[in-house]
């Protein structure tokens, strides 16, 4: 199998010596953020969005991040072009970097850049036919004004607990709401549902990360004719929903068959769901960064 190159902080080193010390307060406290990014067919798909969610995350928190947004560009382009990779996923992280112990993130010098990227493959492709299973959780959403989930973070200890719960129910994904019980996302998605042929997805402000898939996804709804309204709903309406489907980088277009129990429509994905999942895999490729010129 070819080596395995991994952008770190300027160098590409082989994964068995991408190594970061123990006193990076990415590891440390979850101090840092990151981007998940698909590559199509050699175009990085909405790479200005992600770049853009990038730096609007470090300039929330304070992050300087070393490097221009165009060489952060290059930088994923050469270790994509490293890896002779035209379909697959790229990890975008920034850490704050080595400090000390105490969590001053002064004391960290300089932040540090890694670049991973990877082949993917989330779900089985017949699992965009059926859909998930899925369930509602306990665990609350971090409210926004705690940690607002516009900043994709390295913490994700909130998700990672979700995760927990919906392994031990055996479930695929699961939804999260806010802590006044509204719709927020999944552990790693947004969430649309599909009522009477309008769709409807909460507002972020509600907590939930803008996704890039989600507004990939409104816009494709404004061409395809569909009405969509950002409005808060709450349980009772996903059980209700003719569709019930989520969306993300990783995840694309998927939908729930099941949310606690309740069979969503036909008990698989529906019409919209599949529409909207072959329509976003057409620009997929279309609209973004082309890596490769050929
Ligand atoms: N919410 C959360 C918590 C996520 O981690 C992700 C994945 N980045 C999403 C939503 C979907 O966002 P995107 O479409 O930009 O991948």
């Amino acid at each position: 199998m070819a080596e395995q190159w991994i952008y770190l902080d300027g160098q590409h080193v082989t994964k068995e010596n991408a190594k970061v010390s123990v006193y990076d307060h990415g590891f440390l406290y979850g101090d840092g953020i990151f981007e998940g990014i698909r590559i199509y067919n050699g175009n990085i798909f909405k790479c200005k969005e992600h770049l853009d969610r990038l730096y609007d995350s470090a300039k929330s928190i304070q992050l300087n991040i070393p490097l221009s947004k165009d060489e952060m560009l290059e930088a994923m382009a050469e270790t994509i072009r490293l890896n002779e990779m035209r379909n697959g996923y790229i990890r975008l992280i920034v850490s704050r970097g080595a400090g000390n112990l105490g969590l001053d993130p002064l004391r960290c010098a300089k932040a540090s850049i890694i670049i991973i990227v990877e082949q993917l493959a989330i779900y089985p492709e017949e699992a965009y036919l059926t859909g998930l299973k899925t369930i509602s959780v306990s665990q609350r959403r971090n409210i926004p004004d705690a940690l607002n989930p516009k900043i994709k973070s390295l913490n994700y200890l909130n998700n990672i607990l979700v995760k927990i719960q919906s392994n031990y129910a055996g479930v695929g994904e699961a939804i999260m709401l806010n802590s006044q019980g509204y719709v927020t996302e999944g552990s790693a998605d947004n969430i649309f549902i599909v009522k009477n042929g309008v769709l409807y997805t909460p507002p972020c402000y509600l907590g939930a990360l803008e996704g890039i898939t989600r507004n990939a996804i409104i816009d494709l709804c404004a061409e395809l004719g569909y009405t969509l309204k950002e409005q808060p709903f709450t349980l009772h309406d996903v059980y209700v929903a003719d569709e019930v489907f989520f969306t993300g980088t990783a995840a694309e277009v998927i939908a729930a068959y099941e949310v606690d129990g309740r069979t969503i429509g036909s008990g698989v994905a529906g019409p919209v769901t599949l529409e909207l999942l072959a329509e976003f895999r057409k620009i997929v490729d279309q609209d973004g960064y082309k890596v490769w010129q050929d």
